[in-house]
């Protein structure tokens, strides 16, 4: 083989290495800079987008094992360096768009589901997070966004957390890239508040508008790439960032969740109302903490029952397409303890029952796809 052809050869190969962040083979990214080979001696440059990128080692390595297979008993040597300013911000502009755009607002082919609450605890960012991941794992692309900036769990759901502190996203440009976990790209308010001696913080204070320009700064500048679907993680109630999320993606769908509980399922009742007021579609109910089977045959059913149906009932009245109780998800000590553990119990235990009801929520939801019927034109959003 004469040098020019194995250089096009390993060129090849090497384009072909994915970057773990960003998702994209390397000859996209314009990563590659250039492949010689003077018989035996290969060598190949490749730019980071930024210096002290977390991925690094691990794309050299696996720039270096296909170029080795590409060059088979050849001597391969790897110039790592650093993309320009320029080179960088040619990147994020090929891959967002020039400027900063919200690619999830209307007209988007990103299925974009907010679940909400009326209250908290009742399990929405466990359901959320679970869901999520069984969604990656019927192999759609899979988006999460936690604007629950109240509790934000969902690193720690998804095992994102390590001593105690969620990972702070890589930043290239002013693209910010979601840690992945499970298949799940993921962006959380927790990753970016840290107090001064580096702590995660407890509770914060949000206002309004500050809540407004956090999440619009996550639809904007967070690079998720083509996704399937969006999940949003809400805070509970019906506070501002509902309405916020009403105008930022009027065409959002809203999940329900609520407990079997009568004083829960009254306010999971009003949540879904502002949902519908600001333009977005009510999908369906998730009922949350439903008896759950004991060995004896009997049932503990905590939280009573029937508080799922009666929300679906109340959002059904006044719009064509009725609303659904899409699952009832039992109380569960392992979905308990494999959110404390950060190993979603769809992955640890995809046999325990309430796996088995997040699971039938997803095959639900992917295989309704968007319909315009029931989705009622935007009232007042004051
Ligand atoms: P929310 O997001 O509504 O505030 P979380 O998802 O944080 O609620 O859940 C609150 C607590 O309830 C967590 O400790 C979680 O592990 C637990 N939990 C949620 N759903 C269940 C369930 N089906 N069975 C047992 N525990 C649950």
């Amino acid at each position: 083989m004469t040098d020019s052809a194995l250089a096009d050869r390993v060129r090849a190969a090497v384009g072909r290495v994915t970057d773990p962040e960003l998702r994209r083979p390397l000859s996209e990214l314009d990563m590659v800079r250039g492949v010689t080979a003077t018989g035996d001696d290969v060598r190949v440059e490749i730019a980071l987008t930024i210096a002290g990128c977390p991925a690094a080692d691990r794309i050299e390595r696996d720039v270096r094992s296909a170029a080795e297979s590409a060059a088979p008993g050849g001597s391969v040597t790897i110039d790592v360096g650093v993309m320009t300013p320029a080179e960088r911000k040619a990147l994020t502009e090929r891959l967002k768009g020039p400027g900063r755009r919200n690619p999830f607002g209307a007209g988007t082919l990103t299925r974009v589901v907010a679940v909400t609450s009326g209250k908290g605890g009742v399990g929405k960012s466990t359901v959320t997070a679970n869901l999520a991941v069984a969604l990656a794992r019927r192999g759609l692309t899979v988006g999460l966004i936690d604007a629950d900036v109240h509790g934000f769990s969902i690193p720690q759901l998804l095992g994102l957390v390590r001593d105690g502190e969620a990972p702070s996203p890589t930043q290239v440009g002013d693209m910010i890239l979601p840690p992945v976990a499970h298949d799940v790209k993921t962006i959380s308010i927790g990753m970016f508040l840290k107090q001064s001696d580096g702590s995660s913080p407890g509770a914060v204070m949000w206002r309004g508008p500050m809540l407004h320009r956090t999440l619009e700064q996550f639809l904007t500048d967070v690079y998720f790439g083509d996704l399937d679907v969006l999940l949003l993680d809400m805070p509970p109630g019906t506070g501002d960032i509902a309405i916020s999320a009403g105008h930022l993606l009027p065409g959002a769908e809203v999940l329900v969740v609520t407990t079997p509980q009568a004083a829960a399922s009254d306010v999971a009742i009003r949540s879904g109302l502002v949902a519908r007021q600001v333009g977005q579609r009510v999908v369906g109910v998730v009922e949350n903490m439903a008896a759950m089977p004991l060995a004896d045959g009997t049932t503990l059913d905590l939280f009573g029952s029937g508080g799922g149906a009666e929300v679906a009932r109340a959002l059904s009245e006044g719009v064509e397409e009725p609303v659904e109780v899409l699952a009832s998800i039992p109380l569960s000590p392992a979905l308990r303890q494999a959110g404390d553990a950060g190993e979603p119990v769809v992955v640890s235990h995809p046999d325990d029952a309430a796996a088995r009801a997040v699971e039938s929520l997803a095959a639900r939801l992917a295989s309704g796809g968007r319909r315009l019927a029931g989705r009622k034109l935007p009232l007042a959003t004051a």
